[in-house]
């Protein structure tokens, strides 16, 4: 069997340059169609990131077995096709908590405990289960933080040791740095990288490639600079400007002979960028364009939607079609202002709390009544269901029990007994759920299946108790839980578009597969538009 190749993703200078990012490109580089895992290491203490504040470190990202991990995965699993696993989000909580669980227990017959070596081989063996376990062709070591943070250095060292543990040929460094523009002078500067991959360096890595963040590509002069006193060949200095998509930047490194350099350090054959080639060219020039409504939180960064605005762009790809989201705050909604929105469909995603509620609801009346393309995502599937049981069902007062706990009509509500299967994150439903899709319904002939698998995220159900007043009225349940017969997805017939759904489908979104719901949607806006309508 071929040797693993590992491929140590670090950053430096500071934070934030897009180091998710990178590794996803570099994956979609030099993997493509090959077995992929993705490690990411982050330097807390926490044991469990799905216990952190949701939003501090944007959006949640719920992965296929249910575990909610950072905005990273969303691009590893976009970039490469991949469905990631929550064990491969390594903590440092995890790495000491798992060390200290073995010394209780004996397993060190009384040796001291010590960063060097316990620490870094708990790291190494952690990093090489996941191997064990999953057989890549390439595993992606992503290392949080910047090298030199204390909180990520047993990660780092790991990655220096791991070197003569798999040999040369199978390792390959790339360390992601930033050349400032200082427009004082007029020209970037070299040194904070310079410093950078001196303390990189100093911890005994020495980078395959190093990639520059900055805001224009570098000029040959300034590579060479950097090569020179970074100790590199000039090829090996990468430029990686900001670019208008992220799809981009797998071509960017390509262009700037990345493939060439892990070619040659790891033997590999290339895959075949062509079509992703070709859908870059597509979202940099589309035919035409169309704007997106999506009804959030006016104070939430757009990272908190990072998933649902990649989701609209990979469908607008397919369609030849440009997304312009408008990011619409509900806390203040009226329905004067829906002819300022110049949208051709209306978006609610999902959300927690009772902050902007009423407002959303106002929207999806609007939505439902103006025949305007509505996509609903789990709080928008929720609503939805709360406007149509208002103002369809005559049901006065309906709500959701998560908003209003005394409602006459709790449309929406906790269904006890649900959460049996979800260890973590106490009371929710998390992670992939089957749902059987109804025949000739418009969500059956998006997904062409009998069944869809999607993601979910939340605590509140659809009350069974109304199911049957729903459909009377004419909303079709087009998706339910085979066992427990729960909602999955909505639909209104007489609508050209008025779809909704309980998971969160914008995680299953790849660049070259299209969420089915969100093709769907982007096509009715089109349509909308094309029709010479708009909101
Ligand atoms: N707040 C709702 C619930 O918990 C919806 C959650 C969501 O949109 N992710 O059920």
């Amino acid at each position: 069997m071929p040797d693993v190749k590992y491929v140590v993703v670090t950053g430096g200078v500071v934070s934030g340059l897009g180091k998710g990012c990178a590794t996803a490109a570099l994956g979609a580089l030099i993997a493509r169609n090959k077995k992929v895992v993705t490690i990411k290491c982050d330097g807390y203490l926490n044991v469990d990131p799905g216990t952190i504040n949701p939003y501090e470190h944007g959006e949640v990202y719920v992965l296929e077995d249910g575990g909610e991990v950072d905005m990273d995965f969303g691009h590893y699993e976009r970039f490469l096709n991949i469905n990631c696993k929550f064990s491969w989000n390594i903590t440092s909580g995890k790495i000491f908590n798992s060390l200290i669980t073995k010394e209780r227990k004996g397993e060190f017959l009384g040796k001291t405990i010590q960063i060097f070596p316990h620490v870094i081989d708990e790291v190494k063996q952690w990093w090489k289960r996941i191997v064990q376990e999953e057989q890549p062709d390439f595993c992606f070591i992503e290392i949080g933080g910047t090298v030199g943070d204390c909180e990520n250095f047993w990660f780092v060292e790991a990655a220096r040791q791991l070197r003569s543990d798999v040999g040369n040929n199978n390792i390959f460094y790339a360390h992601l740095t930033y050349v400032p523009f200082l427009p004082s002078v007029g020209e970037p500067k070299t040194k904070p990288a310079q410093r950078d991959v001196a303390l990189l360096r100093e911890k005994g890595i020495i980078p395959d490639v190093l990639l520059c963040r900055s805001t224009t590509p570098l000029e040959d002069k300034i590579k060479s600079k950097l090569a020179l006193f970074c100790n590199l060949e000039s090829r090996q200095v990468v430029s990686v400007p900001d670019v208008k998509t992220i799809y981009e930047l797998p071509l960017v490194l390509k262009r700037d002979g990345v493939l060439a350099i892990v070619q040659e350090k790891l033997a590999i054959s290339a895959g075949d960028l062509t079509r992703w080639e070709k859908l870059v060219t597509t979202i940099l020039n589309p035919h035409d364009r169309v704007t997106i409504a999506l009804c959030g939180k006016y104070t939430d960064l757009r990272d908190s939607y990072a998933s649902v605005v990649e989701a609209l762009v990979h469908a607008g790809a397919h369609l030849n079609c440009g997304i312009d989201v408008t990011l619409v705050e509900t806390t203040s909604v009226a329905a004067e202002q829906f002819a300022d929105l110049h949208a051709h469909g209306i978006l609610v995603p999902g959300g927690f709390g009772s902050r902007g509620v009423e407002g959303k609801i106002t929207i999806i009346q609007h939505a439902r009544e103006k025949r305007i393309p509505y996509l609903g995502i789990c709080l928008g599937l929720q609503l939805a269901v709360i406007e149509f049981a208002r103002n369809v069902c005559g049901l006065a007062g309906a709500n959701t029990t998560e908003i209003d706990q005394n409602t006459p009509h709790p449309v929406v509500t906790f269904l006890p007994g649900q959460t049996e299967h979800t260890a973590k994150g106490g009371t929710m439903r998390l992670g992939a759920c089957t749902s059987q899709l109804v025949q000739e319904s418009l969500v059956a002939h998006l997904y062409q299946k009998e069944t869809a698998v999607e993601r979910h995220r939340h605590r509140y159900e659809v009350n069974p108790a109304y199911h049957r007043q729903f459909t009377t009225h004419g909303m079709v349940l087009s998706g339910l839980t085979p066992e427990k017969q729960l909602v999955e997805f909505i639909e209104l017939p007489n609508h050209p578009y008025f779809v909704a759904t309980q998971a969160h489908n914008e995680f299953t979104s790849r660049l070259e597969q299209p969420n089915p719901l969100f093709l769907g949607f982007v096509q009715a806006a089109l349509a909308y538009k094309k029709a010479g309508r708009i909101l």
